[in-house]
């Protein structure tokens, strides 16, 4: 079904992100993979070719496009055909600079903002911890003030870019009496003393992120880590997220309309008792269903997209669009795999690593039954909403 809502300068975009991701990504995928790990010259590459600073002001460095298409354009590109970024660009680029635009001083901004849009710096956002990701309000590290500074103590875990990062954005409770709004968010720098990081975990899927966990251990930072205000760190968290969830789930339909459009390929050509296994009414029928799954799905993102670029989408809508996504993602991978027969369960072809690395999108960034509760939750159905 024919797309509406990109421009001769988005299909640009995509073609120079292409250009990119094929010269430069694909040919190393396998060694990522292998490594867990991007390694740096990439990231620099994609920071000079401005992929980085898509929504960073052009004073320091980005391209200052006021226009959220454009980040639509890159998860897509980097979902679709790199083959190995994982959620790492996307954590670095779409999900982190916003937090320090729009809550970082004119100092911090200086500070960070060129090397993040450069990919010399980068950038993790450390929410998660070991007890727990989904109730954020209840997070146990601590940031107690400290002369004019503080000292942050505690533990994150799964932290995308964790290994590699130069900054983290780190959510710190600074009150333990305001609950949701005793927390605080910083920006720690690798090498501060007492950060530490442990290795690259050992995960189902997504095996070129060297996701992981971030150790505080009486680290002294002064107030100007300290991103916007005291206690207003879990408002900033939930007002991003937004953008994280509607980016998921562009990603979500993008990797997984890239497979089914490999697999409609390879159906024709592999042939059982005579015929093409694509020619079975039984396979046509389950092809029919993932196409149109993912059609529909296509449309309510690409308004959620359009919703986004001006300010309009709701954190439910996003909720849906992120929870729907990653589970026509899922499903839709499953029977393609089926359809691949062995081959599909092979590491070595593509259709097999996206299956792996698809299951995560049903728990991160909010997982499918979050997304649910935060959508039911605006239903009015809740006893105490009626009291
Ligand atoms: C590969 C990977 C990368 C990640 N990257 C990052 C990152 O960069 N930064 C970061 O901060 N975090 C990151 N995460 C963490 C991720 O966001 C969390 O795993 C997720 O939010 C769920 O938290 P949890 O794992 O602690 O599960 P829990 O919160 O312990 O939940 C366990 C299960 O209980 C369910 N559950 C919880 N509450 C309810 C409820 N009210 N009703 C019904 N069911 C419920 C959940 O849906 C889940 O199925 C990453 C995780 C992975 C696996």
């Amino acid at each position: 079904m024919p797309r509406h809502i990109y421009t001769e300068d988005h299909d640009a975009f995509r073609a120079s992100v292409r250009t990119f991701i094929g010269r430069t990504v694909r040919p190393r995928a396998a060694e990522m993979i292998a490594d867990h790990t991007i390694p740096r010259g990439i990231w620099r590459e994609a920071g000079r070719q401005g992929l980085f600073g898509l929504c960073i002001p052009t004073e320091f460095g980005g391209a200052g496009a006021d226009d959220y298409r454009f980040n639509a354009v890159l998860a897509e590109e980097e979902a679709a055909f790199a083959q190995a970024l994982a959620s790492c660009f996307g954590i670095h680029a779409d999900v982190c600079p916003p937090y320090v635009v729009a809550l970082g001083t004119p100092q911090q901004q200086r500070r960070w903002l060129p090397g993040m849009a450069a990919g010399e710096l980068i950038c993790a956002l450390a929410m998660t911890e070991p007890s727990g990701g989904s109730d954020l309000a209840a997070l146990r590290t601590t940031a107690a003030r400290d002369g004019g500074g503080w000292v942050i103590n505690g533990s994150k875990t799964f932290i995308t870019n964790g290994h590699q990062c130069d900054l983290a954005i780190v959510a710190a409770r600074t009150d333990e009496s305001k609950g949701a709004r005793g927390i605080t968010l910083f920006v720690l720098e690798a090498g501060t003393p007492g950060f530490t990081k442990g290795a690259p975990l050992d995960k189902v899927g997504q095996d070129e992120a060297d996701t992981c966990e971030l150790f505080f251990d009486d680290v002294h930072v002064g107030d100007e880590q300290r991103l916007g205000p005291e206690g207003g760190g879990f408002v900033a968290m939930m007002q991003h997220l937004t953008q994280e969830r509607i980016g998921s789930a562009i990603t979500n339909l993008a990797q997984c309309s890239a497979i089914l459009r490999e697999t409609l390929d390879y159906v024709k050509d592999r042939r059982a008792f005579g015929q093409p296994i694509g020619s079975f009414q039984a396979n046509r029928f389950t092809l029919a269903e993932l196409v149109t799954a993912v059609d529909v799905a296509q449309a309510y993102v690409d308004d959620c997209v359009l919703a986004h670029a001006s300010g309009r989408l709701s954190a439910v809508d996003a909720a849906k669009a992120k929870w729907w996504t990653a589970q026509v993602q899922n499903d839709t991978l499953d029977a393609c795999l089926q359809l691949w027969g062995g081959y599909g369960y092979m590491n070595e072809y593509r259709v097999a690593r996206a299956w792996r690395d698809a299951r995560v999108t049903r728990i991160w960034a909010g997982s499918n039954e979050i997304m649910k509760e935060i959508i039911g939750r605006d239903l009015g159905l809740d006893e105490r909403g009626r009291a």
